[in-house]
């Protein structure tokens, strides 16, 4: 069985602040011959997506740096006891895969709040990632940082071209191994690309 970790799409969901509204608009609906046709219009950062260099670096690349294989594969869900709101390198639990998701107290509030005091990374963690050979890191965040702190965060990660994978929504699912399944769109030379993530057992045949 497959669980689907990404937020739903819609108008009122939870927003980083700053971040432009999601907007669904009708073109024509489905009457009189002809078709229904929506205009969509969303931040690169709305809902769960992935972070790009050019998020943080003007002449960054977009996710066509990142190799499709980063996506697909083997993942530890990882869950962060819930006083924990700053996840530093000693809070990161022993891993065996390259690719790490974080389950903190995020994902124990309602999915279309955004909340400022969320739990995220600092420095040693993403430091600490370094040095397990982490291709993708994924938080059920909007942001894999605190809010306000300086961002050697996305830096680190990022100029070391790790996937990052923001906005996860992880109520209901346990710490444990996992096949990850998780695809951007592809939109190129942009600062970041909406995505679905879903989780399959380990021993599931895909
Ligand atoms: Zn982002």
């Amino acid at each position: 069985m497959l669980i689907d970790i990404s937020r739903p799409i819609h108008s009122n969901m939870a927003l980083y602040p700053n971040n432009p509204a999601a907007v669904l608009e009708s073109v024509q609906t489905a009457a009189n011959n002809q078709s229904g046709l929506t205009r969509i219009a969303l931040g690169s950062h709305a809902g769960t997506h992935i972070d790009a260099l050019a998020h943080i670096a003007a002449e960054g690349s977009g996710i066509e740096a990142f190799q499709l294989e980063q996506y697909i594969g083997h993942v530890d869900v990882v869950e962060i006891p819930s006083n924990i709101t700053t996840i530093t390198a000693q809070d990161i639990p022993k891993t065996t895969a390259h690719r790490i998701i974080f389950k903190t107290a995020n994902s124990r509030h309602p999915i279309d709040n955004f909340r400022p005091d969320f739990t995220a990374l600092d420095e040693s963690a993403a430091q600490e990632l370094m040095n397990r050979d982490i291709v993708l890191v994924g938080i059920d965040a909007l942001s894999i940082k605190k809010k306000g702190m300086r961002d050697r965060v996305h830096e680190i990660l990022l100029h070391a071209n790790v996937v990052i994978l923001e906005g996860l929504y992880l109520a209901g699912v346990e710490a444990g191994q996992y096949q990850l399944i998780c695809l951007p769109l592809s939109i190129a030379h942009i600062d970041g690309v909406p995505a679905r993530a879903v989780l399959a057992p380990l021993t599931e045949a895909l």
